[in-house]
């Protein structure tokens, strides 16, 4: 094994006895419950993308492919634009914040469907416009260009959907990471918000040109079924139950300090908000109604198990939104969305926990450690910071110390340049695995969480599975849309 330039700092693990271990029964429950969810959003979405495939098929889609020529690319060309159409639409479903896809996927498996879907509707989009322009230009013995100009002008609703496609060419653009990283997080929020006008100015050409929606009753209740759905999961789970929760559990700030260097705790108290069902390890959008601006939500988790009526968050200070949450005085109304996020107890199939947080990761990871039951000595929590001073929660992850033997280590510094770049480079002689094997040898009976930047996560996800933890035994949420 590599020998360390640098050791790690252990805290003390001194203190009362605790609860033994979280009962496996328990853990299994919860995991058949996880897994449940799971299959049930997954159905969900590959049911009706056969559902699609199937009224295509019934169509005369099959017969159109064998007869080839003009007749392939013109179905081939109907095919990916009706999956396509349903991608889309379940783009903006998974966006809605439904419960069946939060519990099944969690926000980060979302966020990453989100990416994923969305190239795959593009690009099905493009070639839904690419074969249909060939296919009619080859049945009508026209240049392609010729059809296109004419499919813009003398088709119904094709001028909205050609500027639907503009806006759906716009926010893919802008998502590309290098694009991205150029424009400020609202610039690109308010432009990627226009990919709903896109996917909405698409709709008109469907119903008044697509044979595929009108071709039978099976077909036309379905999309306009989807659509409706579609519409109201908007309405209902981004707007009406956030209000209407907000209203009935009238949240407020209780007080707000300091956290670290650069951090911020805000602490809040509600009516009832053990009704809201929150586990550790998740989070919510946050309005708080200080004034002006206050319409734009951030994502913040909750940083301390939920107390009866009491939920606590922890920020760093990073720009304007997080440096108003220092401004926020006592009795401050709060409005919320959530609780979302599937990194909370239930994904644990061991009895021990090693819990490793950068930056505000740390967060939801002593949130975890609060709420969760474990045998003394059978959690672990690694924290990496720049500067050991602006370490989140240290009051709070001390108290875990002492009274439920915690081991607490801390990786500070700047990143190293090379190999395993989760760690300090004052660590950079450690192979990032042999240091996991290092401090948790029986890693076998582990889950481990993870909570940071995308990036830092993934180098230390590599290590983990190069140690040999089972990729399902790795919890991750990131702090990043
Ligand atoms: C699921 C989740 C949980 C989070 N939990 C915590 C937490 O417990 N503690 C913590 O300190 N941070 C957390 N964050 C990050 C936090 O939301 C951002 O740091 C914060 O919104 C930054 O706002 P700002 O105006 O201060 O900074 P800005 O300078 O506006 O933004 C800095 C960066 O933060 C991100 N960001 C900004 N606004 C948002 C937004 N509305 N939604 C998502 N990302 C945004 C963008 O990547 C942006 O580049 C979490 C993020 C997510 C996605």
């Amino acid at each position: 094994m590599a020998s360390p330039t640098a050791p790690i700092s252990v805290a003390r693990r001194r203190g009362a006895s605790d609860p033994a271990m979280a009962p496996a029964r328990s853990i299994a429950a919860r995991r058949t419950d996880r897994i449940a969810w799971n299959l049930a959003a997954s159905g969900v979405i590959w049911l009706t993308s056969l559902v699609v495939v199937a009224l295509w098929v019934k169509g005369g889609g099959i017969e159109a492919i064998a007869a080839g020529g003009a007749d392939f690319l013109n179905t081939t060309g109907r095919l990916t634009g009706l999956i396509s159409a349903n991608l889309l639409l379940y783009q903006v479903l998974l966006m809605a914040r439904v419960p069946l896809f939060e519990r099944g996927f969690g926000r980060d498996g979302i966020t990453r469907m989100h990416r994923l879907v969305g190239f795959w509707s593009f690009w099905l989009l493009i070639a839904h416009i690419v074969l249909l322009v060939f296919g009619y230009a080859a049945q009508a013995a026209i240049n392609p260009l010729v059809q296109l100009w004419q499919f813009v002008w003398d088709y119904s609703g094709m001028l909205l959907a050609t500027a639907g496609t503009g806006l759906l060419i716009l926010v893919v653009v802008t998502s590309i990471r290098r694009a991205r990283r150029k424009l400020r997080y609202e610039s690109w929020h308010l432009l990627h918000l226009y990919g709903y006008l896109g996917v909405g100015l698409a709709i008109p050409h469907m119903l008044w040109t697509g044979a595929d929606f009108t071709a039978s009753t099976v077909a036309t209740v379905y999309w306009w079924g989807l659509w409706a759905v579609v519409a109201a999961s908007v309405l209902i789970f981004r707007i009406g139950m956030p209000v209407a929760r907000s209203l009935r559990h009238d949240v407020r700030v209780a007080s707000v300090e300091r956290d670290g260097d650069r951090g911020v705790a805000v602490n809040m108290r509600g009516r009832n908000l053990r009704s809201l069902g929150a586990q550790p390890g998740q989070f919510f959008v946050w309005r708080f109604l200080d004034g002006a601006g206050w319409m734009r939500g951030h994502p913040f988790s909750l940083a301390a198990a939920p107390r009866g009526d009491a939920m606590t968050i922890s920020a760093r200070i990073v720009g304007d939104g997080t440096q108003r949450l220092t401004r926020l005085r006592r009795g401050t109304r709060v409005v919320f969305e959530g609780p979302y996020g599937h990194m909370t107890g239930s994904a644990r199939q061991g009895t021990k926990m090693l819990m490793i947080g950068a930056g505000a990761g740390v967060a939801p990871l002593v949130a975890l450690l609060e709420g969760e039951a474990y045998a003394r000595g059978a959690a672990t929590l690694i924290t990496r910071d720049h500067v050991d001073s602006e370490g989140l929660r240290r009051g709070a992850i001390g108290r875990l110390v002492a009274s439920r033997g915690v081991q607490h280590y801390t990786l500070d510094g700047p990143r190293a340049r090379s190999g395993s770049t989760w760690l300090p480079a004052t660590h950079a002689a450690w192979k990032g695995a042999d240091l996991i094997r290092h401090l948790t040898p029986d890693l076998a009976s582990y889950d481990v969480f993870l909570c940071g930047p995308i990036p830092w996560m993934d180098s230390l996800r590599d290590d983990l599975r190069a140690a040999g933890v089972p990729s399902d035994r790795i919890h991750r949420e990131a702090f990043a849309v």
